[in-house]
C-alpha cells in the first residue's frame, strides 16, 4: 500500500503526482515520509503590543475599517486596519486582490503571519480563521505545490493508507524506549495537535533514524576490524622523529602519538580521528603517522583541503625529507603532473601532499600505507570510500580543527576512534580580540601600518572578491586600492581564490618569507596556513562569517610567542557587532566555541549532506538529544548482537536508508 502510486489516492490528480514526482517523491510511502521542515506555533493569539519584527504569530483582532487597494511597483497591496486591546495592527496582503471579498468591519478573526515592525506593525500575507489553527506544518515551497497542497495531499494519503502502514520496530524495542508507533508518529508529525504529540513523533522518528544509521556504522565498523591491513613496526620511529623536530612534543601530542603507534601495529586499520584545537599542532602528529609509514617501506599520503596549504605541507616536509616528498595538486602542468604521477606509482616518492587530485583515477600508488586528512571537515567522509574503490586498506588519520561534542562526532564520522589533543605548546599568549566600531577603523588600519614598520605582519579578511551590492563592506579589490592609498609605505598585495595558481603560490610564498607586509585575502587562508610571524588578523564584514569560521580564520595568528590580535569590522548596514562577535571577544577556546556555533546554528545547520535534497541524513543531523544519541547507539549493538530474523529485517532497512548516503555526511 505505500508502494502504490500517488494517483491510486482519491484527491491527488496525475497533474499534482507528476509535479511531486519532479521532487523524487511517488509513491504514498514517499510522500508520508516528507516531513515538514517546520512548524508554525498558532497554539496562542498574542497580543499585539508584544509582537517582535520579524515573528510569526497568531492574532485575534476586530477589523476596524475599511479595505484598501493600490498598487505599488507593479504590485496589487490589500490592507485592512485592526486592532485589539493592546494595540493596532495593518494586515497586508500583496498580490491577492482576492481577499477584498472576506472581510467586515466590526468582524473578529484570528491572522496568522509575519509581523513586520517599522513605524507601524503590520502583518504580512496573514491567513485568516475563526479559530487558531494550532500547530501548522510547513513543507518545502515548490511551484506548483503550495502549502495547501501539501497539506491535503499528506491527509489524503494518511486517510487511504494509515491502517496498512508497518511497523519496523520490533515491539519490545517500542516498549524499552517508550516509543510511538509509526503510523501514529507520522499522523502527528504531519498533524499534530500539540506539542507533546508532535515531540514524540519526532522523537519516534529521530529514534528509529538514528538507530538504523548507527546500525550501518557498527556494521561499518565490524567489517573494518575484520580486514587485514598492514601491521606496522614503529620500534624506534619516535625518537629517530623527535630528533629531527626542532621543539619537543607536548604531552598531549605524545599521548596522541601514542595511540596512533598502537593502532598501527594492529593490523586492522586504523581509522582515527584527531581533534585539537587551531594552533595545537597537529601538523607533527600527522608527521609521525606518515614516518612510521615510511619506515616500514610504505606511502603515507596527506590529504590537504586547500592547494595552498598543501604546497605549505610539501615544503615543511620537504625540509626534513627532500626527495622523497611530492606534491600533487589539481593545477599542475602537464610534465609536473606526469612527473608526479610517476614518482608515486614507482614508490620512489614516500611521503605524497595532495588535495582532492590524489583522488582522480590515473593516480596510481606503489603502496600506500596511510593516508592523513587534514582539516576533514572539509572533506566529508567520502574518502575512504574512495580508497576502498581503489583496492586499498590504508590506515587512516583523520584531523579536524573543529573540537565537536562526542555525540555529533558519532553522527558526522561514526566509525571512528577519537584522540584529543587539549594542550596548547607552550608559551602561546591568548589571542586579544577586539570588536572595531566604524569610527575607529581608519585608527586600526594605522596600527596595521605602524605595526608592518616593525616587521609584524597582518591578515585582512573580506567577505568578497570584488564589489557587490548586496555587500556593504569592502571587498578585496576594494579594500586593496583604498589600502594602497591610505598606507603608501606598508606593502600589501592580495590574495583570494579566483588567482591562477602560480600567482597564489608566489604571493603566499612572498609573505611567508616576510617580504609583505599586509596581506587582502578572502577566506581561502581560512584554514591551516602558518606564518608565525603573522600577529594580526583584521576581517571586514565580520557579521558574515560564521562562528567557526571566525575562529578558524582568528586561528591564523598566535602562532609564535608573540602577542597577536584579532580585529572584527562590521559592515556599514549592520552597524552592530553581532553574538558570534561577542563571543569571539570572549573566549580562545574552539571546544568553547563549537559548543556555542551548534547553539546558535542549531545541528541541522551544522552537519548536513553535500549533496542536496538528501532529508534522510538532515533528519539525521537533526537529532542533538544526546539521551537519543546513547539509546540509539546501544540499541544498535544490541540488535547486532542479538542477531536472528528481526535484526536481520532491521539491518535491510538499514542499508536501504543510509547504505548509500553514509560517506556523504560533513560538516558545513
Ligand atoms: P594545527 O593543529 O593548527 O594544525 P600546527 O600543526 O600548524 O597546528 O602547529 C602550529 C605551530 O606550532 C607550528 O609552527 C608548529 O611547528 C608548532 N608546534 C607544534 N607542536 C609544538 C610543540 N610541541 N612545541 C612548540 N611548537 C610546536
Ligand atoms: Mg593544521
Amino acid at each position: 500500500m505505500l508502494d502504490s502510486p500517488l494517483t491510486s489516492v482519491k484527491g491527488i490528480g496525475p497533474k499534482r503526482a507528476e509535479l511531486f514526482s519532479q521532487l523524487g517523491v511517488h509513491s504514498v510511502g514517499d510522500l508520508l515520509f516528507r516531513l515538514p521542515r517546520d512548524y508554525l506555533d498558532y497554539t496562542k493569539a498574542i497580543p499585539i503590543a508584544e509582537l517582535v519584527n520579524g515573528q510569526t504569530a497568531a492574532i485575534q483582532v476586530r477589523i476596524t475599517g475599511a479595505m484598501r487597494f493600490f498598487r505599488n511597483k507593479g504590485m496589487t497591496i490589500l490592507s485592512a486596519p485592526a486592532q485589539d486591546e493592546t494595540g493596532k495592527i495593518t494586515l497586508k496582503w500583496f498580490n491577492q486582490p482576492y481577499r477584498s471579498y472576506q472581510l467586515q468591519i466590526g468582524e473578529i478573526v484570528y491572522a496568522c503571519g509575519r509581523v513586520m515592525k517599522k513605524n507601524s506593525v503590520s502583518l504580512i500575507n496573514p491567513s485568516l480563521s475563526q479559530a487558531l489553527p494550532g500547530i501548522v506544518p510547513v513543507y518545502p515551497t515548490v511551484k506548483g505545490v503550495n502549502q495547501r497542497a501539501w497539506r491535503d495531499s499528506i491527509y489524503a494519503c494518511l486517510e487511504s493508507a494509515w491502517d496498512q502502514i508497518p511497523e519496523p520496530l520490533p515491539r519490545t524495542l517500542l516498549e524499552r524506549y517508550n516509543l510511538v508507533p509509526l503510523a501514529l508518529a507520522l499522523r502527528h508529525a504531519h498533524f499534530p495537535f500539540s506539542r507533546e504529540a508532535l515531540e514524540l513523533a519526532r522523537h519516534r522518528l529521530d529514534f528509529e533514524n538514528t538507530l538504523l544509521y548507527f546500525i550501518i556504522v557498527e556494521l561499518q565498523k565490524a567489517e573494518r576490524l575484520r580486514q587485514n591491513g598492514f601491521s606496522f613496526d614503529t620500534s624506534g620511529v619516535l625518537e629517530r622523529f623527535i630528533s629531527q623536530l626542532s621543539f619537543s612534543l607536548t604531552q598531549a601530542q605524545l599521548r596522541v602519538v601514542d595511540e596512533i603507534a598502537i593502532d598501527m601495529r594492529k593490523s586492522a586499520p586504523m581509522n582515527r580521528l584527531l581533534q585539537g584545537d587551531v594552533g595545537s599542532g597537529k601538523t607533527a602528529v600527522a608527521m609521525y603517522a606518515l614516518c612510521v609509514a615510511a619506515a616500514n617501506g610504505k606511502q603515507g599520503a596527506l590529504l590537504a583541503p586547500t592547494e595552498i596549504l598543501a604546497e605549505q605541507h610539501a615544503q615543511n616536509l620537504g625540509e626534513i625529507f627532500g626527495e622523497a616528498v611530492v606534491l600533487l595538486k589539481g593545477s599542475m602542468k602537464k610534465v609536473q603532473r606526469d612527473a608526479a604521477l610517476k614518482k608515486i606509482a614507482d614508490g620512489s616518492a614516500l611521503f605524497i601532499v595532495g588535495t582532492h587530485a590524489l583522488f582522480s583515477e590515473d593516480v596510481r600508488f606503489y603502496d600506500l600505507g596511510c593516508i592523513v586528512t587534514d582539516e576533514q571537515h572539509r572533506f566529508g567522509v567520502r574518502q575512504r570510500a574512495a580508497m576502498l574503490e581503489k583496492g586499498m586498506r590504508p590506515d587512516m588519520l583523520v584531523m579536524s580543527a573543529t573540537p565537536i561534542p562526542r555525540t555529533l562526532a558519532l553522527i558526522l564520522y561514526g566509525d571512528l576512534d577519537i584522540s584529543v589533543i587539549d594542550e596548547l605548546p607552550p608559551g602561546r599568549k591568548a589571542i586579544k580580540t577586539s570588536i572595531i566600531p566604524s569610527n575607529k577603523r581608519d585608527d586600526m588600519y594605522r596600527y596595521i601600518a605602524e605595526q608592518a614598520k616593525e616587521g609584524v605582519q597582518s591578515y585582512i579578511v573580506c567577505p568578497a572578491i570584488e564589489e557587490n551590492e548586496d555587500i556593504e563592506c569592502p571587498s578585496v579589490d576594494a579594500l586593496y586600492t583604498e589600502l594602497k592609498k591610505k598606507m603608501p609605505e606598508t606593502k600589501i598585495a592580495k590574495l583570494h581564490g579566483r588567482m591562477k595558481e602560480t600567482e597564489k603560490e608566489r604571493v603566499m610564498r612572498a609573505f611567508r618569507a616576510g617580504e609583505i607586509n599586509a596581506l587582502v585575502t578572502t577566506t581561502v587562508i581560512e584554514v591551516g596556513v602558518h606564518v608565525p610571524n603573522a600577529c594580526i588578523m583584521a576581517i571586514e564584514g565580520a557579521e558574515r562569517f560564521g562562528l567557526s569560521q571566525l575562529h578558524q580564520l582568528r586561528g591564523r595568528v598566535g602562532r609564535s610567542t608573540k602577542q597577536a590580535y584579532c580585529f572584527l569590522l562590521y559592515g556599514v548596514e549592520s552597524r552592530q557587532e553581532n553574538e558570534r562577535m561577542l563571543t569571539m571577544t570572549q573566549t580562545n577556546d574552539g571546544f568553547e566555541i563549537a559548543q556555542k556555533d551548534l547553539l546558535l546554528r542549531g545541528p541541522g545547520d551544522f552537519i548536513g549532506t553535500r549533496q542536496h535534497g538528501d532529508d534522510s541524513a538532515s533528519l539525521i543531523a537533526g537529532t542533538m538529544d544526546t539521551k537519543l544519541l546513547e539509546q540509539a547507539s546501544l540499541a544498535a549493538r544490541d540488535i547486532l548482537n542479538q542477531g536472528g530474523e528481526e535484526s536481520a529485517r532491521l539491518i535491510e532497512l538499514a542499508s536501504e536508508r543510509y547504505g548509500t548516503i553514509l560517506g556523504d555526511i560533513a560538516m558545513n
